[in-house]
Parts: structure tokens; sequence; C-alpha cells
């Protein structure tokens, strides 16, 4: 089976999906569809996602999946941005669609299904590797959302990456619930599993009890989630009874993930592996086996397959053992360029290798660590601080459940080491003794100066912490 979707108990054969693809590849010609035009589609989790995205590769039309999240302001800038020849929208999206500008031909996805589409023989079309496939905008967690093109080589050189380097079977059953519109649920695992004959399992809304049930109901062997969805999974009633005995191994990505949360797993005998990708590279980058993940707990591992990875310091040297740099990226998987935005491009690709914009380091066993962005970076009287360092230690403490640590602009020491915190429990005096926490590992200019309390984080589509949001509220509203 390659693809079942949970919401409405459907399944999807690999011939079912490939005729799907060229019912969908059939209307696309129909519709004056060619090489390089760009299909944009507004739709939950569902498995027409992964029909329209191989229809468009076979035609070599670029895919283009919306986050049907953004507000309508932010899908117009896009679709000026990729200015599509075509919107495919679920139903349930009509009302903001009716609203979006620059639309030029747009169909609800249940019209198509439902007509009687006839499947045109093969199409003549000359396809490259290096020609576009998918574009996915970017979070948008640092800026304004950027186009990223990714070719038919790097799909296939990020599956073929992932299935050496993780060691995927065509047996493979994975749930996945990260949206589809997202580098982390679309090319993080599907695709490299549908490229190797194993089954996704499609969620839509995320719920943690049901994640857990449907882990066990349909004998998944891997999946991912982020941080935030462990965070509500390891608290449900459903993951303290399981065993998981089908699953071979728990990742995470996307952000920084909380030890505390691996524990939970070592402590049943599960494995948990944390993985680091972004939209530009793949996403995957680095492979680490359960058993190392253990003792290199928080590392993400050593360079995949066919990757090659290099750390830089600010002063353009290679760091050292132990030493934090930027991490560069080059390999296959690895994207050309954004789209219509030569400047970022410019930016990103320097001497043929990808900047990631990241913060890493390796220990002497040659296993990387993410330290963190490298935008995030706190200078505070003249010592560079790495947020990642103090939020995973402030986790350590048994009373704190989430927390943020961010830069504030400040007149004496340039940036204010700040940490926004959730509270297991709301007992008082609680700066002073997370005060008294921090200085028990942390040098002296790296503990919070101020705490801010909160009830929950504010949160990007993905379940990243959105800093960006933090300063902004931070300076306007809670000061
Ligand atoms: P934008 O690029 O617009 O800021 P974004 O950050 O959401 O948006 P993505 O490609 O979705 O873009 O996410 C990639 C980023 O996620 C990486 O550059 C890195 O900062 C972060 N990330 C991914 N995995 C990890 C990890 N294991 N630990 C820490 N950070 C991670």
């Amino acid at each position: 089976m390659a693809l079942m979707d949970v919401t409405n108990d459907t399944s999807l054969t690999y011939s079912e999906l490939n005729e799907r693809a060229n019912k969908w590849s059939t209307f696309f010609a129909e519709k004056g569809i060619e090489k390089g035009d760009r299909v944009t589609l507004l739709a939950s989790n569902q498995k027409e996602v992964f029909e329209i995205m191989f229809a468009c590769g076979k035609l070599g039309a670029i895919f283009v999946p919306l986050n049907w999240r953004l507000s309508v302001d932010e899908l117009n800038y896009i679709l000026e941005d990729c200015n599509p020849k075509l919107l495919l929208y679920n139903e349930k999206f009509s009302e903001t669609v009716s609203h979006l500008k620059n639309v030029k031909n747009n169909f609800a996805l249940r019209d198509i299904i439902q007509s009687d589409i006839r499947i045109s023989q093969p199409f003549d079309i000359l396809l490259t590797e290096t020609d576009p496939w998918l574009m996915i905008y970017t979070g948008g967690t640092t800026g304004k959302p950027k186009g990223v093109i990714l070719s038919h080589q790097s799909i296939i050189w990020n599956a073929i990456n992932t299935i050496i380097s993780w060691g995927l079977t065509s047996e493979e059953v994975t749930l996945n619930y990260l949206p589809l519109f997202h580098t982390g649920g679309i090319n993080a695992l599907s695709v490299p599993i549908l490229m190797n004959g194993g089954t996704v399992v499609i969620g839509d809304q995320f719920h943690a009890e049901e994640a857990v049930h449907y882990l066990n109901k349909y004998k998944c062997t891997i999946a991912l989630f982020v941080p935030t969805m462990y965070h509500m999974m390891v608290g449900t009633k459903g993951f303290q009874a399981s065993t998981f005995p089908s699953m071979k191994v728990f990742l995470s990505g996307a952000a920084p993930c909380p030890l505390s949360i691996y524990e939970k797993f070592f402590a049943k005998g599960l494995p948990f592996k944390e993985g680091y990708g972004l939209t530009e590279a793949g996403p995957n980058n680095f492979f680490i086996s359960p058993n190392d993940a253990i003792w290199k707990k928080g590392s993400v591992g050593k360079p995949m397959a066919f990757n090659q990875i290099k750390l830089i310091k600010i002063d353009g040297t290679e760091a050292g053992t132990d030493e934090v740099g930027e991490i560069l990226i080059r390999g296959k998987h690895a994207f050309k360029e954004y789209w219509n935005n030569p400047i970022e491009t410019a930016e990103a690709w320097k001497d043929s290798w990808l900047y990631s914009g990241d913060l890493g380091k390796k220990d002497r066993d040659g296993y990387y660590y993410i330290v963190g962005r490298k935008k995030d970076m706190i200078i505070t009287g003249g010592e560079n601080v790495y947020p990642l360092e103090i939020e995973h230690w402030l986790c350590e403490h048994p009373d704190v459940d989430e927390a943020s640590v961010v830069g504030l602009s400040d007149e004496k020491w340039g940036e204010r080491v700040t940490a926004f915190i959730v509270l297991k429990t709301d007992r008082i005096g609680k700066e002073e003794e997370l005060k008294i926490h921090c200085s028990q590992k942390l040098a002296k200019y790296k503990i919070p100066k101020e705490f801010v309390f909160l009830q929950e984080l504010p949160k990007t589509h993905v379940g990243k912490i959105d800093k960006k949001y933090l300063k902004e509220q931070y300076e306007h509203n809670w000061k």
C-alpha cells in the first residue's frame, strides 16, 4: 500500500497512485499546463497532495503546495510571487479562494476527482534532472517567505540519502501529521518512503492521543514529529500505556528537541533520534544510529551518505573540535535557487557551498550538534551566547515546561539575555530559583537577566517557537 488516510479511512496502492497521477496530469495538460508552469494547491493533509505532486513531476510542472494557515494577504503575496497557471483547492478553503487575487484558473479538488477524465498517452516531454519539480515557501521564521525551488535531482537525492543512511526498507510504515506544504511533511520521510515501496499513513489535524493510537493501529515502524508534538504525546495515557512494538525509531526534527523528551522514550527502551534539516537542503542532512543516539544524546549524528558538511567560524576559518561554526552544505540534494530572488540566492550560495544560517559544532568523535540559528545568537557585553544551551538547561528544571531565550536590545549590554518560560506549576519566587539553577551550570554572562513567565509560547505553523513574534510582543505589550 502506498498511501492511507486516517481522516476518511481510505487507501491507495502504488498502481492506483500512478493512475491517479496520470489522471491529474492529463487534466493539467488539457488546461494548458506546460513544463515550468506552477500548479498551486491549497489543501489539507490528504492523498491528493501526492497524486498532484507526482502528476506535476510527469509533466515537468512545478508543484507549489500552499500553507492553508496563512492569511489571505500572505497567500496573495505568494501567488503574486510564483504566478501560478492553476490553483487547486480543497472545498473547505472555497471562502479563502474567493478572496484571493491573481488566480487565473481555480478548481475544487472534488470536482476534478469526480470528473470522468480519460487518461491520455504518456507525455512527450524532455525532462532533465535539474528541472524544477517542487517549490516550497519557507516558513518565514526569519523574514518574508521565499520560494525554495527543488529539482527532480534534489528530491531524488534526498530520498537516496535518506533511504541509505537511515536504512529504510520497503516494509516501512510511517504516520505523517506534519503539514504536507512543509518540507518536513512532504520530503523528510514521506517521499523517500514512497520512492522505496513503503506506506505513508496520512493524518491531518494532529491530536496527541489519536497519533499514539494510529502508530499502534497501523503498526508504524518509523515516524517524524516536531518537538511540540512529542511534548503533547508523552503526556498522554496512550503513550504511557504503549510499548510501540512495531516502531523501529522515533525521529524529531525542524526545531531543537528538549533532552527531557529523549528520556521519556529511552525510559521505555524506544529508540529516539534527532534529525536536522532545512527546506533548501533536502531537508535531511545527518544520520545517527539508535545506539549512538543514546550515548550522544542531543547530537544529530554524522553527515548522510552523499552530503558534505563544513563548519565555518565568523573569521572564515574552519571550526575545530567543539568549536562553533556556521553549517555549510554541499550535495545533489541541495536546492539551486530561490524563486525570483537572485539576491537571497547569492547570499545562500558562496563558493559552491550552501550557507545554512545555522550554527553547529562537532565533537572529537565526529558527531554534530545543532547550536542554533546564527540570527538568534545573542551578543551581550561582547560575549557570544547561544540560546539553545540555556534553553536546554532551563528545561532540565523540574518546574519548567518550555523555555525560549532571546536577546533584547539593551543600552548597557547591547543585548540582554531574556528567558520566556512556561511553568508546569505556578509557584511564586521562580525567578530567583531559576537564576540559581542557571548558575549551577552556566557562565554568569549567559544567565538570563530577565525572566518572563507566559501561559504558552507562540509557535509557527509547524510548531517552532516563534522568536521573532516573542520579541515583537515583548517590546509592544509586556514591557
Ligand atoms: P525561514 O527559513 O523562512 O526562516 P524556517 O526556518 O521555518 O523558515 P525551514 O526550512 O522550515 O525554514 O526550517 C529549517 C530550520 O529549522 C533550520 O535552518 C534550523 O534553524 C531549524 N532546525 C531544523 N532541525 C533542527 C534541529 N534538529 N535543531 C535545531 N534547529 C533545527
